[in-house]
C-alpha cells in the first residue's frame, strides 16, 4: 500500500500568515508584537533552531530578540533575565530555550514566566490549566501535532491514540489536548515495555521519545497514521526523527516527514501564539482603570 505524505509546509504557511495578518492590524494600532527567547548552551542544532525562529518572526512582522546568556549561564542569572523580560511591557511573549547548563534546573525557571507571555506553555500553570480545560498557551509542539491532525481531517472523537513519550513539553500536554478532542489516548514510555501491544491497535500513533529509528513498520498496521515529533541530529548532521520511515513506509496509511512535518508548523504557532498574546495584552490596556475610595 501507498503511505500518504502529511508535510506540514501547507499548514505552517496558513499558520505564518494568521499571525502576520494580526501582527499586522497590532503595529497599526500602535504595538509591535515582539517575542524574546532566552538562550543558554553553545548546541549548534539549538542556535539553528532559534535562528529559524528569528526568521519567521520577521517574515511575519513580528520582533525577536534573542538573548543569549552563554553555555555557562548561572541560575541565578536566568531567573534574572527571566524576571526583567516577564515584567516588560514592550515584550509580548517569552521562550526559555533547552537545553539549559548543567544543573540548571529548568523546573524553578519557566514558574518565572508570566502565564499570559507564556507561548510555549512552560509554565506549570499553563499545564494545569489545559488539564481543567482552562484557557492557555499549550506548548507548540503538542498544540501542532492535534493542528496537523485536524488539518488533515484525521477523526479523532472516539478513535485510540497512542502516544509515546510522556514530557511535561510533548507527550503530556498533547495526551490532554487529545482527551479534549475526544480521544481514547495510551501514554507510552520507556518502562511500557513491547511498544506494538500499543500502538498496533491504535487509529493514530505519536512519537515524541528522541530515539532514532524507535517505531518501524512492526509497530503499526495499515490503518495508522503516524505522527514523528522526533527531531534527532545525526552525526552527519542530518535531521530525522523518531519513525524508521523506509520499514513504516508502505505499511503505515500516513506518516508526517522530519523535517517538514511538526516542526514547520511548531514555529509558526510559537508565532500567532505570540500575535495573540500582544492582543490580550493590548486588551488589558484598554480597560479603564478601575477607581476606588471615591465614593461618599
Ligand atoms: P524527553 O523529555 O527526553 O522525553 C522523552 C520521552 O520518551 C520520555 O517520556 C521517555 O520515557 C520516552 N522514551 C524514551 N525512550 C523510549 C522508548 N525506548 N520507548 C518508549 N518511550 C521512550 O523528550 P521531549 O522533550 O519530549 O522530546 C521528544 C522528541 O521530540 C525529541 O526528539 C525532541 O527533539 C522532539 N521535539 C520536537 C519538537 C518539534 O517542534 N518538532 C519540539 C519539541 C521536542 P520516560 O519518561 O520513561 O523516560
Amino acid at each position: 500500500m501507498s503511505t500518504e505524505v502529511l508535510s506540514g509546509k501547507g499548514l505552517a504557511a496558513l499558520i505564518q500568515q494568521r499571525a502576520q495578518d494580526e501582527a499586522r492590524l497590532l503595529e497599526y494600532e500602535g504595538q509591535r508584537p515582539s517575542l524574546a527567547v532566552v538562550v543558554a548552551t553553545d548546541d549548534e542544532s539549538t542556535h539553528w533552531y532559534v535562528r529559524s525562529i528569528e526568521r519567521a518572526a520577521e517574515r511575519a512582522g513580528i520582533g525577536c530578540r534573542i538573548l543569549d546568556l552563554g553555555h555557562d549561564a548561572t541560575e541565578q542569572v536566568l531567573a534574572s533575565v527571566l524576571k526583567d523580560l516577564s515584567a516588560e511591557p514592550t515584550v509580548n511573549g517569552i521562550i526559555l530555550q533547552t537545553p539549559l547548563p548543567a544543573g540548571v534546573r529548568t523546573d524553578g525557571l519557566v514558574g518565572l514566566i508570566a502565564p499570559e507571555k507564556d507561548i510555549d506553555g512552560a509554565n506549570p500553570l499553563s499545564l494545569g490549566r489545559l488539564a481543567v480545560g482552562q484557557p492557555a498557551f499549550a506548548p507548540a509542539t503538542a498544540q501542532a501535532v492535534v493542528e496537523l491532525l485536524e488539518h488533515f481531517q484525521v477523526p479523532l472523537a472516539g478513535r485510540n491514540v497512542a502516544v509515546v513519550g510522556r514530557s511535561a513539553v510533548v507527550g503530556k500536554p498533547l495526551s490532554l489536548l487529545l482527551l479534549e478532542k475526544d480521544a481514547t489516548v495510551t501514554i507510552c514510555h520507556s518502562k511500557s515495555g513491547a511498544l506494538e501491544r500499543y500502538t498496533r491497535p491504535a487509529d493514530v500513533v505519536v512519537v515524541a521519545a528522541g530515539r532514532t529509528g524507535l517505531l518501524t513498520g512492526s509497530h503499526v498496521s495499515p490503518a495508522s497514521v503516524v505522527i514523528d515529533v522526533g527531531t534527532n541530529v545525526l552525526p552527519d548532521g542530518s535531521l530525522v526523527g523518531d519513525v524508521d520511515e523506509a520499514s513504516v513506509t508502505g505499511v503505515a496509511a500516513a506518516l508526517t516527514p522530519v523535517p517538514g512535518g511538526v516542526g514547520s508548523v511548531t514555529t509558526a504557532l510559537l508565532l500567532l501564539h505570540t500575535a495573540e498574546a500582544a492582543r490580550a495584552q493590548a486588551r488589558l490596556l484598554e480597560k479603564p482603570a478601575l477607581v476606588s475610595g471615591t465614593a461618599g
